[in-house]
Protein backbone atom coordinates (compact mmCIF):
# COMPACT_ATOMS: atom_id res chain seq x y z
CA UNK A 1 0.00 0.00 0.00
CA UNK A 2 1.52 3.22 -0.87
CA UNK A 3 0.08 6.67 0.45
CA UNK A 4 0.06 9.54 -1.22
CA UNK A 5 -0.55 13.26 -0.42
CA UNK A 6 -1.61 15.10 -3.70
CA UNK A 7 -0.41 18.57 -4.54
CA UNK A 8 -3.24 20.50 -6.39
CA UNK A 9 -5.69 17.92 -6.19
CA UNK A 10 -8.54 20.21 -7.51
CA UNK A 11 -6.81 20.67 -11.14
CA UNK A 12 -6.43 18.64 -14.07
CA UNK A 13 -3.24 16.39 -13.05
CA UNK A 14 -5.15 16.25 -9.26
CA UNK A 15 -7.79 15.05 -10.35
CA UNK A 16 -6.44 12.29 -12.76
CA UNK A 17 -4.18 11.11 -9.77
CA UNK A 18 -7.65 10.28 -7.66
CA UNK A 19 -8.92 8.64 -10.87
CA UNK A 20 -5.49 6.45 -10.69
CA UNK A 21 -5.92 6.01 -7.35
CA UNK A 22 -9.84 5.43 -7.25
CA UNK A 23 -8.83 2.45 -9.57
CA UNK A 24 -6.53 0.66 -7.36
CA UNK A 25 -7.38 0.85 -4.06
CA UNK A 26 -5.56 -2.15 -3.23
CA UNK A 27 -2.53 0.10 -4.02
CA UNK A 28 -2.62 3.43 -3.38
CA UNK A 29 -4.37 5.50 -0.77
CA UNK A 30 -4.71 9.11 -0.20
CA UNK A 31 -3.65 10.93 3.04
CA UNK A 32 -3.00 14.76 2.16
CA UNK A 33 -4.42 16.76 -0.27
CA UNK A 34 -3.61 20.53 -1.15
CA UNK A 35 -5.05 23.22 -3.70
CA UNK A 36 -5.34 27.05 -3.75
CA UNK A 37 -8.65 27.93 -3.56
CA UNK A 38 -11.60 25.12 -5.20
CA UNK A 39 -13.36 24.42 -1.75
CA UNK A 40 -16.30 22.79 -3.39
CA UNK A 41 -13.91 20.30 -5.20
CA UNK A 42 -12.21 19.93 -2.54
CA UNK A 43 -15.11 19.02 0.36
CA UNK A 44 -16.07 16.39 -2.84
CA UNK A 45 -12.85 14.97 -2.47
CA UNK A 46 -12.63 15.07 1.24
CA UNK A 47 -15.83 12.78 0.74
CA UNK A 48 -14.76 10.45 -1.35
CA UNK A 49 -11.29 9.75 -0.18
CA UNK A 50 -10.92 11.00 3.41
CA UNK A 51 -7.37 12.32 4.08
CA UNK A 52 -5.89 13.25 7.07
CA UNK A 53 -5.10 16.61 6.50
CA UNK A 54 -5.65 18.86 3.67
CA UNK A 55 -4.36 22.66 2.52
CA UNK A 56 -5.56 25.18 1.34
CA UNK A 57 -3.50 27.56 0.20
CA UNK A 58 -6.11 30.41 0.56
CA UNK A 59 -6.86 31.47 3.74
CA UNK A 60 -10.00 33.35 3.41
CA UNK A 61 -11.02 29.85 1.73
CA UNK A 62 -9.85 27.37 4.10
CA UNK A 63 -12.22 29.18 6.73
CA UNK A 64 -14.82 28.78 4.66
CA UNK A 65 -14.47 24.88 3.99
CA UNK A 66 -13.62 24.67 7.73
CA UNK A 67 -17.19 26.18 8.48
CA UNK A 68 -18.89 24.02 5.97
CA UNK A 69 -17.42 20.64 6.69
CA UNK A 70 -18.12 21.36 10.55
CA UNK A 71 -16.80 18.53 12.91
CA UNK A 72 -15.52 16.27 9.79
CA UNK A 73 -12.44 14.42 10.72
CA UNK A 74 -9.81 16.31 8.73
CA UNK A 75 -7.26 19.15 9.52
CA UNK A 76 -6.88 21.93 7.74
CA UNK A 77 -3.68 23.88 7.15
CA UNK A 78 -3.00 27.00 4.91
CA UNK A 79 -0.49 29.09 3.42
CA UNK A 80 3.13 27.70 2.30
CA UNK A 81 3.69 26.47 5.87
CA UNK A 82 0.59 24.45 5.55
CA UNK A 83 1.66 23.25 1.67
CA UNK A 84 4.82 21.82 3.23
CA UNK A 85 3.18 19.95 6.43
CA UNK A 86 1.12 18.29 3.63
CA UNK A 87 3.94 16.95 2.35
CA UNK A 88 5.72 15.75 5.36
CA UNK A 89 2.86 13.99 7.05
CA UNK A 90 4.72 10.75 8.36
CA UNK A 91 2.88 7.85 6.86
CA UNK A 92 2.90 9.32 3.08
CA UNK A 93 5.28 7.68 0.80
CA UNK A 94 4.71 9.44 -2.00
CA UNK A 95 4.21 12.89 -2.91
CA UNK A 96 3.11 13.93 -6.34
CA UNK A 97 3.21 17.62 -7.24
CA UNK A 98 0.73 18.71 -10.11
CA UNK A 99 0.54 21.96 -9.31
CA UNK A 100 0.04 24.92 -11.96
CA UNK A 101 3.53 27.11 -12.88
CA UNK A 102 6.02 27.56 -10.05
CA UNK A 103 3.49 26.46 -6.88
CA UNK A 104 4.40 23.32 -4.72
CA UNK A 105 8.36 24.49 -4.84
CA UNK A 106 8.44 24.54 -1.68
CA UNK A 107 6.74 21.27 -0.44
CA UNK A 108 8.86 19.58 -3.35
CA UNK A 109 11.58 20.59 -0.63
CA UNK A 110 10.00 19.44 2.27
CA UNK A 111 8.94 16.08 0.71
CA UNK A 112 12.78 15.20 -0.19
CA UNK A 113 13.96 16.40 3.19
CA UNK A 114 11.46 14.05 4.77
CA UNK A 115 12.62 11.29 2.67
CA UNK A 116 9.12 11.11 0.48
CA UNK A 117 9.54 9.96 -3.46
CA UNK A 118 8.21 12.73 -5.15
CA UNK A 119 6.32 12.66 -8.48
CA UNK A 120 6.52 15.95 -10.50
CA UNK A 121 3.88 16.60 -13.06
CA UNK A 122 4.45 20.60 -12.96
CA UNK A 123 7.86 21.38 -14.64
CA UNK A 124 8.52 24.99 -13.28
CA UNK A 125 10.17 23.86 -9.76
CA UNK A 126 12.42 21.94 -11.82
CA UNK A 127 13.00 24.36 -14.23
CA UNK A 128 13.81 26.97 -12.01
CA UNK A 129 15.96 24.81 -9.48
CA UNK A 130 16.33 21.07 -11.05
CA UNK A 131 20.26 21.61 -9.83
CA UNK A 132 18.97 21.76 -5.90
CA UNK A 133 15.87 19.37 -6.36
CA UNK A 134 18.01 16.41 -7.85
CA UNK A 135 21.51 16.97 -5.60
CA UNK A 136 18.66 17.49 -2.53
CA UNK A 137 17.10 14.44 -3.69
CA UNK A 138 20.40 11.73 -4.28
CA UNK A 139 21.20 13.02 -0.69
CA UNK A 140 18.21 11.64 0.96
CA UNK A 141 18.04 9.19 -1.31
CA UNK A 142 14.55 9.83 -2.71
CA UNK A 143 13.65 9.29 -6.03
CA UNK A 144 11.87 12.04 -8.82
CA UNK A 145 9.41 10.64 -11.06
CA UNK A 146 8.77 12.23 -13.79
CA UNK A 147 4.84 12.95 -14.62
CA UNK A 148 4.97 15.34 -17.71
CA UNK A 149 4.04 12.43 -20.48
CA UNK A 150 7.72 12.66 -22.74
CA UNK A 151 9.71 12.56 -19.72
CA UNK A 152 7.55 9.34 -18.45
CA UNK A 153 7.92 7.71 -22.08
CA UNK A 154 11.74 8.85 -21.89
CA UNK A 155 11.49 7.19 -18.68
CA UNK A 156 9.85 4.07 -19.88
CA UNK A 157 12.67 4.09 -22.36
CA UNK A 158 15.29 4.07 -20.14
CA UNK A 159 14.46 1.17 -18.27
CA UNK A 160 17.19 -1.34 -17.87
CA UNK A 161 19.59 0.84 -18.02
CA UNK A 162 20.75 0.58 -14.50
CA UNK A 163 22.39 3.83 -13.96
CA UNK A 164 24.64 3.45 -17.70
CA UNK A 165 22.02 5.97 -19.30
CA UNK A 166 25.02 9.01 -19.48
CA UNK A 167 27.19 6.54 -21.31
CA UNK A 168 24.51 4.54 -23.59
CA UNK A 169 22.08 7.53 -25.14
CA UNK A 170 23.03 9.56 -27.57
CA UNK A 171 20.37 11.92 -27.28
CA UNK A 172 16.62 12.09 -26.02
CA UNK A 173 14.10 13.00 -29.10
CA UNK A 174 11.52 15.16 -27.08
CA UNK A 175 8.42 14.76 -29.22
CA UNK A 176 5.80 17.82 -30.06
CA UNK A 177 2.48 17.86 -31.32
CA UNK A 178 2.91 21.60 -32.37
CA UNK A 179 0.01 22.75 -30.45
CA UNK A 180 -2.85 24.40 -32.04
CA UNK A 181 -0.49 27.07 -34.39
CA UNK A 182 1.33 24.62 -36.16
CA UNK A 183 2.07 24.95 -39.53
CA UNK A 184 1.09 28.95 -39.09
CA UNK A 185 3.42 32.18 -39.94
CA UNK A 186 3.92 34.90 -38.15
CA UNK A 187 1.17 37.17 -39.74
CA UNK A 188 -1.44 34.95 -39.12
CA UNK A 189 -0.57 35.08 -35.05
CA UNK A 190 -1.05 38.40 -34.87
CA UNK A 191 -5.08 38.60 -33.62
CA UNK A 192 -4.79 35.37 -31.54
CA UNK A 193 -7.50 35.06 -28.86
CA UNK A 194 -7.06 33.51 -25.21
CA UNK A 195 -9.70 31.13 -26.14
CA UNK A 196 -7.86 29.84 -29.73
CA UNK A 197 -4.54 29.39 -27.83
CA UNK A 198 -5.93 27.54 -25.21
CA UNK A 199 -7.57 24.88 -27.48
CA UNK A 200 -5.19 22.27 -27.83
CA UNK A 201 -5.72 19.26 -30.55
CA UNK A 202 -4.26 16.61 -28.87
CA UNK A 203 -4.70 16.80 -24.47
CA UNK A 204 -6.82 18.55 -22.45
CA UNK A 205 -4.75 20.56 -19.99
CA UNK A 206 -4.70 23.88 -17.67
CA UNK A 207 -4.54 27.07 -19.60
CA UNK A 208 -1.06 28.17 -18.68
CA UNK A 209 0.54 24.87 -20.04
CA UNK A 210 -2.13 25.41 -22.91
CA UNK A 211 -0.50 28.82 -23.66
CA UNK A 212 2.76 27.59 -22.94
CA UNK A 213 2.28 24.58 -25.98
CA UNK A 214 0.80 26.95 -28.38
CA UNK A 215 4.17 28.93 -28.04
CA UNK A 216 6.22 26.28 -27.69
CA UNK A 217 7.88 27.88 -24.47
CA UNK A 218 6.07 24.22 -22.85
CA UNK A 219 8.56 22.08 -25.33
CA UNK A 220 11.46 24.57 -24.02
CA UNK A 221 10.98 23.78 -20.32
CA UNK A 222 10.40 20.38 -21.03
CA UNK A 223 13.94 20.25 -22.47
CA UNK A 224 15.51 21.72 -19.07
CA UNK A 225 12.96 19.54 -17.15
CA UNK A 226 14.34 16.35 -18.94
CA UNK A 227 18.01 17.64 -18.77
CA UNK A 228 17.92 17.53 -14.71
CA UNK A 229 15.50 14.24 -14.44
CA UNK A 230 18.10 11.79 -16.53
CA UNK A 231 21.37 14.40 -16.48
CA UNK A 232 21.98 14.29 -19.95
CA UNK A 233 23.56 17.76 -21.65
CA UNK A 234 21.37 20.11 -23.12
CA UNK A 235 22.96 19.63 -26.27
CA UNK A 236 22.15 16.15 -26.34
CA UNK A 237 18.11 16.96 -26.18
CA UNK A 238 16.36 17.78 -29.48
CA UNK A 239 12.54 18.03 -30.37
CA UNK A 240 10.65 16.73 -32.56
CA UNK A 241 7.22 17.74 -34.13
CA UNK A 242 5.06 14.74 -34.21
CA UNK A 243 1.00 16.32 -34.76
CA UNK A 244 -0.42 12.67 -34.36
CA UNK A 245 1.38 12.35 -30.76
CA UNK A 246 1.12 9.15 -30.59
CA UNK A 247 4.78 8.60 -29.80
CA UNK A 248 5.35 10.25 -26.36
CA UNK A 249 9.24 10.90 -27.09
CA UNK A 250 12.13 8.33 -28.04
CA UNK A 251 15.49 7.73 -26.73
CA UNK A 252 18.71 7.17 -29.02
CA UNK A 253 21.41 5.08 -28.18
CA UNK A 254 24.84 5.17 -28.87
CA UNK A 255 24.98 2.20 -31.28
CA UNK A 256 22.03 3.91 -33.51
CA UNK A 257 18.76 1.98 -32.11
CA UNK A 258 16.06 3.98 -30.68
CA UNK A 259 13.34 3.13 -27.91
CA UNK A 260 10.10 5.04 -28.27
CA UNK A 261 7.43 4.92 -25.96
CA UNK A 262 3.42 5.14 -27.73
CA UNK A 263 0.25 5.23 -25.89
CA UNK A 264 -2.98 6.96 -26.04
CA UNK A 265 -3.25 10.42 -25.22
CA UNK A 266 -4.38 10.20 -21.69
CA UNK A 267 -2.53 11.50 -18.21
CA UNK A 268 -3.51 8.82 -15.81
CA UNK A 269 -0.81 6.44 -17.70
CA UNK A 270 2.34 8.31 -16.58
CA UNK A 271 1.07 9.47 -13.28
CA UNK A 272 -0.22 5.28 -12.63
CA UNK A 273 3.22 4.50 -14.05
CA UNK A 274 4.78 7.15 -11.61
CA UNK A 275 3.06 5.04 -8.54
CA UNK A 276 3.37 1.72 -9.94
CA UNK A 277 7.17 1.92 -10.42
CA UNK A 278 8.86 -0.60 -11.18
CA UNK A 279 5.71 -2.41 -11.68
CA UNK A 280 2.98 -1.68 -14.32
CA UNK A 281 -1.06 -2.48 -13.09
CA UNK A 282 -3.86 -2.84 -15.69
CA UNK A 283 -5.56 0.26 -16.81
CA UNK A 284 -8.84 0.88 -18.67
CA UNK A 285 -7.94 2.83 -21.84
CA UNK A 286 -9.11 3.24 -25.33
CA UNK A 287 -7.23 0.77 -27.68
CA UNK A 288 -4.54 2.22 -29.07
CA UNK A 289 -5.50 1.48 -32.94
CA UNK A 290 -2.57 1.54 -35.10
CA UNK A 291 -4.62 0.90 -38.21
CA UNK A 292 -7.14 3.71 -37.82
CA UNK A 293 -4.04 5.94 -37.22
CA UNK A 294 -2.52 4.79 -40.32
CA UNK A 295 0.79 7.04 -40.52
CA UNK A 296 2.71 8.57 -38.20
CA UNK A 297 4.26 12.32 -39.23
CA UNK A 298 7.66 14.19 -38.26
CA UNK A 299 8.47 17.81 -39.18
CA UNK A 300 11.83 20.04 -37.95
CA UNK A 301 10.09 23.18 -35.32
CA UNK A 302 9.69 26.19 -36.97
CA UNK A 303 11.59 28.12 -34.78
CA UNK A 304 11.42 31.41 -36.81
CA UNK A 305 7.45 31.43 -35.91
CA UNK A 306 7.68 30.26 -32.14
CA UNK A 307 10.99 32.05 -30.83
CA UNK A 308 10.53 30.39 -27.39
CA UNK A 309 11.81 27.63 -28.15
CA UNK A 310 15.56 29.30 -28.98
CA UNK A 311 15.38 31.56 -26.14
CA UNK A 312 14.53 28.64 -23.73
CA UNK A 313 17.87 26.87 -25.52
CA UNK A 314 20.11 30.23 -25.07
CA UNK A 315 18.85 30.88 -21.19
CA UNK A 316 19.48 26.96 -20.10
CA UNK A 317 22.78 27.24 -21.81
CA UNK A 318 23.45 29.88 -19.55
CA UNK A 319 22.31 28.24 -16.33
CA UNK A 320 22.40 30.66 -12.72
CA UNK A 321 19.29 32.55 -12.13
CA UNK A 322 18.17 33.13 -15.68
CA UNK A 323 16.15 30.02 -16.07
CA UNK A 324 13.87 31.17 -13.11
CA UNK A 325 13.39 34.81 -14.75
CA UNK A 326 12.42 33.66 -18.15
CA UNK A 327 9.82 30.49 -16.45
CA UNK A 328 8.54 33.76 -14.13
CA UNK A 329 8.83 36.23 -16.79
CA UNK A 330 6.45 33.36 -18.62
CA UNK A 331 4.24 32.85 -16.17
CA UNK A 332 3.28 36.61 -15.90
CA UNK A 333 3.46 36.70 -19.57
CA UNK A 334 0.94 33.94 -20.04
CA UNK A 335 -1.41 35.57 -17.48
CA UNK A 336 -1.26 39.34 -19.25
CA UNK A 337 -2.21 37.39 -22.45
CA UNK A 338 -5.21 35.43 -20.92
CA UNK A 339 -6.24 38.65 -19.52
CA UNK A 340 -6.10 40.13 -22.94
CA UNK A 341 -3.42 42.82 -21.71
CA UNK A 342 -0.70 41.56 -23.91
CA UNK A 343 -1.19 39.85 -27.53
CA UNK A 344 -0.06 36.30 -28.38
CA UNK A 345 3.21 37.69 -30.02
CA UNK A 346 4.02 40.23 -27.40
CA UNK A 347 4.71 37.03 -24.99
CA UNK A 348 8.17 36.04 -26.24
CA UNK A 349 9.16 39.39 -26.81
CA UNK A 350 8.07 40.63 -23.12
CA UNK A 351 10.15 37.54 -22.01
CA UNK A 352 13.38 38.61 -23.63
CA UNK A 353 13.08 41.81 -22.27
CA UNK A 354 12.59 40.85 -18.73
CA UNK A 355 15.85 38.90 -19.30
CA UNK A 356 17.93 41.67 -21.05
CA UNK A 357 17.60 43.64 -17.99
CA UNK A 358 18.76 40.83 -15.49
CA UNK A 359 21.90 40.28 -14.17
CA UNK A 360 22.62 36.65 -13.77
CA UNK A 361 23.80 35.29 -10.84
CA UNK A 362 26.19 31.68 -11.31
CA UNK A 363 25.59 28.53 -8.83
CA UNK A 364 22.63 30.57 -6.94
CA UNK A 365 21.04 28.47 -3.85
CA UNK A 366 17.18 28.78 -3.28
CA UNK A 367 17.37 31.90 -1.62
CA UNK A 368 18.58 33.60 -4.90
CA UNK A 369 16.47 31.45 -7.48
CA UNK A 370 13.24 32.53 -5.66
CA UNK A 371 14.72 36.36 -5.49
CA UNK A 372 15.34 36.62 -9.14
CA UNK A 373 11.98 34.66 -9.38
CA UNK A 374 10.25 37.58 -7.42
CA UNK A 375 12.18 40.34 -9.42
CA UNK A 376 11.07 39.20 -12.71
CA UNK A 377 7.56 38.58 -11.57
CA UNK A 378 7.45 42.66 -10.69
CA UNK A 379 9.77 43.12 -14.06
CA UNK A 380 7.17 41.50 -16.15
CA UNK A 381 4.48 43.37 -14.76
CA UNK A 382 5.76 46.57 -15.44
CA UNK A 383 7.07 46.37 -18.76
MG1 LIG B 1 4.54 17.36 -21.70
Amino acid sequence: MKNISLIGSTGSIGENALAVIKAHPEHFRVVGLAAKSNIRKLRRQIEEFHPKMVCVYEESAARILERRLGKAKVKIVTGESGLKEVARISEVDTVLCGAVGAGGLSAIFAAIESGKDVGIANKEPLVMAGDLIMQKAKKRRVRILPIDSEHSAIWQCLHGQNGRAHIEVKRLILTASGGPFLGKKKDELTNITPAEAIKHPRWRMGKKISVDSATLMNKGLEIKEAHHLFNVPIEKIDILIHPEAVIHSMVEFVDGSHMAQLAVNDMKLPIQYALSYPHRFEMNLPKLDFVKIRSLTFDLPDRRTFPCLNLAYEVWKQGGTAPAVLNAANEIAVDRFLNGQLTFLGIPRLIERVLSSHKNKSNPDLEAILEADRWAREKALTL
